[in-house]
C-alpha cells in the first residue's frame, strides 16, 4: 500500500481503528454467518451478524456520515473511504448493513430537515442507539422492475413508460402504501424502517410521479417474506416486502414527485460510491489472502512466489487494488465535498471499477490457491463468491453503464 502522506493524524487513528475492529471483530463475525446453513438464524438476536452489528453501533460507527449537529461524527469524505475500505476488507456485505442503517436519518436530514417530528422520532432515537436497535433497508427493486426501476419516473416525465407497481396514494393528510418489493431487499429480514421507492398518485389514483417514502416496519399491513439465501454477501441478508395499504403520515412521504429525480440520484450517487469502495476492500483482502498463500506454498521445491508467472500475476492484482483506491478515494472526496457538482457518471464509474476489480482480483486468487482456494469456509473462496453479487448488487454493472452513458456524451466537455 502507499504510504499515506496526505493523512492528518485523526484520520490515521481512524484507518488504525477500523482495521483492528475489522479484523478482530468484523471478519469473523461475516465467516461465522457465512456458515449458517439457515438464513433465518442471520437476523437471530444472538447471531454473530447481530453481535457485530452491535459492536459497531457501541464504537458509534453508525454515527459516521451523520453530522456533528445532530450528534453524528461529521466524518470528513476521506475518512468515510478509509473506514469503508477498512470495513469492506473483512466483508463488503457486513460493511454495507451497518452503514445502510442510516438511511433513514440521512434521508430526513437531506428532504425533511425542518421536520421537528421527524428529527425527534427518527433521527434522534437513531444516534442513541447504542444496541443496533434500529435496522434500515431501501426497497426500490420489484418482482417486474430490476434494472429498469434505474430509469423509473426519470426525465420528469409524467407519462414515463416505467413506474414502479409499489404505489403511494394520497388519503386525507396520509399516504397508503400498496405493492411489492423484490425478495433482494438486503437488510430487510431484520429492518425497523424501510425507504420505499413508489408511485405517488393522488385521491382518485391519478400518477403524479416517482416517490421515496419513509415506512417504519412494524405498522398494520407491512408483511416479509421467506429470507432468500445468495451465493455469497450473506452477512447482507434480503427477504421480499410486501404492503396492503399501510397508512404514513403524509410528511413520510420524504421525496415527492418533483424533487424525485434529483433526489433518486443523489441516492445512486451515495450507492454507487459506498458500494465500489466497500468492494474496494474486497479487492485488497482477495490480493493479500494470495500473496500470503503464494508465499507458504512450495511447488517444484520453492514458495510460488519465486515463480516467475506467479511474481506477474501477483504485481498485476496489486495495481488493480491501487488503482481502485485511488480512482475511488478522488471520486469519493471530490463529489462529497460541500457544495459539490461532480456529474453522476463519476460515481457509477466508480461502483462499475471497483466491483469489477474485486471480481477480477478476487478470481485470479482462487486460481493462485489451487483447490484450496475452491475449499468451503476458507476466506478466498467466501471473497470470491461474495465479490460475485457486487457487479449486480446496486444495479447490474452494464444497466448501470447504459443509464449514465446518455449523460455522458450529452456532457463531457470537449
Ligand atoms: C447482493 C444484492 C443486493 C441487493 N440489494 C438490494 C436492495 O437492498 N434493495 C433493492 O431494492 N434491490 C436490491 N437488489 C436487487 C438489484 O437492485 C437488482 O438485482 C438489479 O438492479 C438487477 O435487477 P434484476 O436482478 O431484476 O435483473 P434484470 O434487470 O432482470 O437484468 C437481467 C440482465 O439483463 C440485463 N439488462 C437489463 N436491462 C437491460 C437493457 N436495457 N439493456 C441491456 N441489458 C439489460 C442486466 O444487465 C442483466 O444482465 C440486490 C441485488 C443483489 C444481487
Amino acid at each position: 500500500m502507499l504510504p499515506e502522506v496526505t493523512l492528518t493524524d485523526l484520520q490515521r487513528a481512524t484507518r488504525d481503528a477500523a482495521r483492528r475492529f475489522a479484523r478482530e471483530v468484523l471478519r469473523p463475525a461475516a465467516l461465522a454467518t457465512d456458515r449458517l446453513a439457515d438464513p433465518r438464524e442471520i437476523v437471530h438476536p444472538e447471531s454473530p451478524w447481530s453481535a457485530a452489528r452491535r459492536a459497531a453501533r457501541q464504537q458509534g460507527y453508525h454515527l459516521a456520515g451523520l453530522p456533528a449537529e445532530v450528534g453524528g461524527l461529521g466524518l470528513d469524505p476521506l475518512s468515510l473511504h478509509i473506514l469503508l475500505e477498512e470495513f469492506g476488507w473483512a466483508s463488503p456485505g457486513l460493511a454495507l448493513s451497518i452503514f445502510s442503517d442510516a438511511f433513514p436519518a440521512t434521508a430526513v436530514l437531506l428532504h425533511r430537515p425542518g421536520s421537528r417530528h421527524l428529527l425527534e422520532t427518527i433521527v434522534a432515537p437513531f444516534v442513541a442507539d447504542t444496541e443496533a436497535r434500529l435496522c434500515s433497508c431501501a426497497a426500490l427493486s420489484e418482482p417486474g422492475h430490476g434494472s429498469d426501476a434505474l430509469w423509473a419516473w426519470k426525465r420528469g416525465d409524467s407519462d414515463a413508460r416505467i413506474s414502479f407497481a409499489t404505489r403511494a396514494r394520497r388519503s386525507g393528510d396520509s399516504y397508503l402504501i400498496s405493492g411489492e418489493k423484490s425478495a433482494w431487499v438486503s437488510n430487510a429480514p431484520a429492518a425497523t424502517h424501510a425507504l420505499v421507492w413508489v408511485t405517488v398518485s393522488d385521491t382518485d389514483g391519478r400518477s403524479e410521479g416517482g416517490g421515496i417514502a419513509l415506512v417504519p416496519l412494524d405498522l398494520p399491513g407491512v408483511r416479509r417474506g421467506p429470507p432468500t439465501l445468495l451465493l455469497g454477501s450473506r452477512d447482507f441478508p434480503q427477504c421480499s416486502l410486501g404492503f396492503d395499504a399501510v397508512r404514513i403520515p403524509a410528511e413520510y412521504l420524504l421525496v415527492e414527485p418533483a424533487r424525485y429525480e434529483a433526489a433518486a440520484d443523489q441516492f445512486l450517487n451515495m450507492g454507487g460510491l459506498s458500494v465500489g469502495v466497500a468492494f474496494l476492500g474486497l479487492a485488497r483482502a482477495a490480493f493479500e489472502e494470495a500473496l500470503r498463500y503464494c508465499r507458504e506454498r512450495i511447488q517444484g521445491g520453492v514458495p510460488l512466489v519465486q515463480h516467475q508467472a506467479v511474481q506477474l500475476k501477483l504485481f498485476e492484482l496489486f495495481t488493480r487494488v491501487e488503482a481502485a483506491r485511488a480512482f475511488s478515494r478522488q471520486a469519493m472526496v471530490a463529489c462529497l465535498a460541500p457544495q459539490a457538482r461532480v456529474p453522476i457518471e463519476y460515481s457509477t464509474a466508480v461502483k462499475i471499477h471497483c466491483t469489477q476489480a474485486a471480481f477480477d482480483v478476487a478470481h485470479e486468487a482462487v486460481q493462485l490457491h489451487g483447490a484450496a482456494g475452491l475449499a468451503a469456509g476458507t476466506v478466498i473462496e467466501k471473497l470470491f463468491r461474495d465479490a460475485r453479487g457486487g457487479l449486480i448488487g446496486d444495479g447490474c454493472n452494464r444497466a448501470l453503464a447504459l443509464e449514465r452513458s446518455r449523460d455522458l456524451i450529452e456532457n463531457y466537455p470537449i
